[in-house]
């Protein structure tokens, strides 16, 4: 889906220019002759950034800035202002509205084009994270991931590459208040420096004396672990083409010198903050996976695993021909732990079950909580005989050894039994036709007497 941009301006001339501009780039433009209109579309419908003009009838842009960002339904939507050239003065106060970044007129073609991408990068991000946090919700994972906040937190991290160490030096001034800077300027070492350290942006001048400052953006956007680090390239004013191909490259901003400090800050600040939202959300995947898969109590693998797993180990068992055995583990009378020593003691039982499972399986086996007081091994590349060996070895050491309960103060004596089965190599095979004969095979045991193993052929 293209990305939808509303254009603000009082000025008929200037809207054409600007939707021109983006129209021919794809996006879905729309327009808006004053901040009442602007207020208007962005609350009601769906807008993914809005190019703002200052000076304008009746609510002029700061306002409509101040009163983007005060609202909750439309505070991620990222506002770029547009002044009239060298008027410092406003763009103090657009920050101060929270304004994310600027443009000059007259708006030059890549440095909109430039700004606008960038911004709508971090628009991508942070409604994507929005959307997982509404879906987390509706799982009530909610509370997992809402303790990662974005601003909270050491000192962004930023390299900069430069080997003229006063031009490093005037660059950096605005920036050491709110940013640990490290310098490099060797361009050779500087990549090197990139993958060691994790930075939340590098800055790269684009002039070196004997250097081609793209050719340390294309390393640093080829290397695994530079690939994600959001570079901002320092050009000079007549640098247009090497702009041009280091956007290409995957540069993901530039900012011209002489540098405005209040630029400099916005732009990084952007890039800092994709840098973040694109590692949490990373974070947040990988924890949602995690935790959809887990039991929360023995921290072994759930049902959902076993289920979707067993497919594809049954199905690789039955096309290469290779054994699989799987057994399943019922607790003796587990109820009666409950009821005599509580609900915790249960607790604790299983905990301990599941920590003696663990540490008696191979490291390729699958072990999982399949529900209650049941658990389920599934072994590869083992056949029946020494599945029962396992099974038995098992079922011997959680009637040797006693289960400690109440923090200790108490030991109970716990069986289990087990039923066993392995893969039959047989059109008819499936998960589900294994977990049965696995489970009935239980049922013999619990039927003959308990704390046993009973093995199932077919
Ligand atoms: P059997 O020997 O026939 O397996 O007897 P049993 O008492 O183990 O069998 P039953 O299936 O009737 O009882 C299982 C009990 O496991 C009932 C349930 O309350 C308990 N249980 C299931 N999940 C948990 C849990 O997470 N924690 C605790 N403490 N108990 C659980
Ligand atoms: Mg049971
Ligand atoms: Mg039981």
């Amino acid at each position: 889906m293209t990305a939808r941009i509303l254009v603000v301006d009082d000025i008929e001339a200037n809207r054409d220019l600007l939707e021109t501009r983006l129209t021919a780039e794809y996006f879905n433009v729309i327009t808006a002759s004053d901040g009442q209109e602007a207020l208007k579309i962005c609350t009601e419908t769906s807008v993914d950034l809005v190019l703002l003009d200052i000076m304008m009838p009746g609510i002029d842009g700061f306002e409509v800035c101040e009163q983007l960002k005060a609202n909750a339904a439309t505070c991620h939507i990222p506002v770029v202002i547009v002044t009239a050239l060298d008027e410092m003065a406003d763009r103090v106060r657009g920050l101060q509205a929270g304004a994310d970044d600027f443009l000059t007129k007259p708006v030059d073609e890549m440095q909109l084009l430039a700004r606008v991408r960038s911004l709508l990068r971090l628009k991508m991000l942070t409604d994507e994270l929005r959307l997982r946090a509404v879906t987390a919700r509706d799982i009530g994972l909610d509370t997992l991931l809402s303790d990662k906040d974005d601003d909270s937190g050491a000192k962004p991290k930023v390299m900069v590459v430069d080997e003229r160490s006063s031009s490093f030096e005037r660059l950096v001034k605005p920036l050491r208040k709110n940013f640990e800077i490290v310098h490099a300027g060797e361009p050779q070492g500087a990549v090197m420096t990139a993958a060691e350290g994790d930075f939340d942006c590098v800055f790269v001048a684009a002039r070196f004396t004997e250097f081609d400052a793209l050719r340390i953006c294309s390393q640093l956007r080829s290397l695994d672990r530079t690939r994600f680090v959001p570079i901002i390239l320092v050009a000079e004013t007549d640098d247009d083409n090497l702009v041009k191909r280091g956007l290409e490259l995957g540069v993901n901003d530039y900012i011209v010198r002489p540098v405005d400090p209040n630029e400099l800050t916005a732009r990084l600040r952007t890039q800092v903050r994709r840098k973040r939202y694109h590692d949490s959300l990373r974070d947040n995947v990988a924890a949602s996976i995690e935790l959809a898969v887990t039991d929360g109590l023995t921290g072994l693998h759930n049902r959902r695993y076993l289920d979707t797993h067993l497919e594809t180990l049954v199905a690789r068992g039955l096309n290469r021909g290779k054994q699989l055995s799987l057994l399943i583990t019922d607790i003796d009378r587990f109820k009666d732990v409950n009821d005599t020593h509580g609900h915790d003691a249960g607790d604790d039982v299983l905990r301990e079950f599941a920590r003696r499972l663990r540490v008696n399986v191979r490291g390729m086996d699958l072990a999982c909580r399949y529900g209650g007081e049941e658990f389920v091994i599934v072994m590869p590349d083992t056949p029946p005989h020494i599945a029962a060996e396992v099974a038995e070895r098992l079922r011997a050491q959680i009637e040797s050894d006693d289960f400690s309960i109440e923090n200790g103060a108490r030991t109970i004596e716990v069986t289990v039994s087990v039923g066993v089965t392995s893969l039959i190599q047989s059109e008819n095979e499936t998960a589900k036709a294994l977990l049965k004969r696995a489970d009935e095979a239980l049922y013999e045991a619990k039927q003959t007497g308990r704390n046993r193993v009973v093995s199932r052929a077919a």
